[in-house]
């Protein structure tokens, strides 16, 4: 057995056997990429996440950002910092988060994973979805992140499904991320009232407050079928990309998860930062 194959064996072994500890799961509204580089009450938060949950063997995350046809996860040794975006500081363009992948974790999700045919990709990388959160969290870039791809042609039901599939992981040291933002209409921003602080419309709170109702009831029906849920919901989900990462954090959410809000403000009238850890 050679050097590289030798190392890889022990980071198998150290990192994704099972253990009786279970990681918790997050959902993370990231908001504006700026909270990458900005110190604010939303990034502190993300900072002291990092350091109040167990330190994970490898991060999982489902990102907004990604969207494709079919599903895929990154399983690149050395995933490119994706700066998706545009019309910010060059000071945001500039950040690098060079965090390694994990090729036989990616393969081991594939493999996870068998209502569909799991790609293993090689072309993403990291997109800001994932890295503003999880740089703030593990400024060290030392822990392998991998992101798992939304096929953007299937309903909220699809998402939910799979993402069970997923739940072995937790047992692994996996911190698994659903980075989006649960109220999230980029069209009806007050971009006059931009920093003025918990400024939210009324339909976003009340929708803000019927999600987290019905979170910590384990009542995920109606979150699945959040288009029933009325004006405010059509409103604050205008297209599912930032919601669905929520739909696989609720997916892999066991009866034994207690639910803990953070970040539980609105931005700008239409967007709200609200997340969640279970523990
Ligand atoms: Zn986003």
């Amino acid at each position: 057995m050679g050097v590289s194959s030798l190392k890889e064996l022990r980071k198998y072994s150290e990192g994704f056997t099972s253990s009786e500890k279970v990681m918790p799961l997050l959902f993370v509204g990231h908001g504006s990429p700026m909270n990458a580089i900005e110190d604010n009450e939303f990034s502190k938060r993300w900072e002291q996440m990092g350091k109040e949950i167990a330190q994970p063997a490898a991060v999982l995350c489902i990102s907004a950002h990604w969207l494709t046809r079919g599903t895929h996860v990154t399983a690149m040794d050395q995933p490119t910092t994706i700066h998706d975006f545009g019309g910010f500081p060059q000071a945001l363009f500039d950040v690098q988060y060079p965090a390694p992948g994990n090729s036989t974790l990616a393969t081991e999700v594939k493999g996870l994973i068998k209502s569909t045919n799991v790609g293993l990709n090689h072309d993403w990388g990291l997109d800001h979805g994932t890295w503003s959160v999880v740089k703030r969290m593990y400024p060290d870039a030392k822990i392998p992140v991998l992101q798992l791809s939304i096929d953007y042609n299937k309903p909220a039901q699809y998402h939910f499904e799979l993402a069970k599939e997923l739940a072995a992981l937790r047992k692994k040291g996996v911190l698994i991320i659903g980075s989006g933002n649960m109220v999230h209409n980029l069209g009806m921003i007050a971009w006059s009232k931009i920093n003025e602080p918990e400024y939210g419309f009324d339909w976003a709170h009340e929708i803000n407050a019927v999600f987290k109702k019905n979170i910590s009831e384990r009542n995920f029906l109606p979150l699945i079928n959040y288009e029933s849920l009325g004006t405010a919901a059509k409103l604050a989900v205008p297209t599912p990309d930032h919601y669905y990462p929520l739909i696989y954090t609720l997916g892999l959410m066991e009866k034994s998860d207690d639910v803990s809000f953070f970040n539980d403000k609105a931005v700008g009238g239409s967007l709200t930062m609200t997340s969640f850890k279970t523990a």
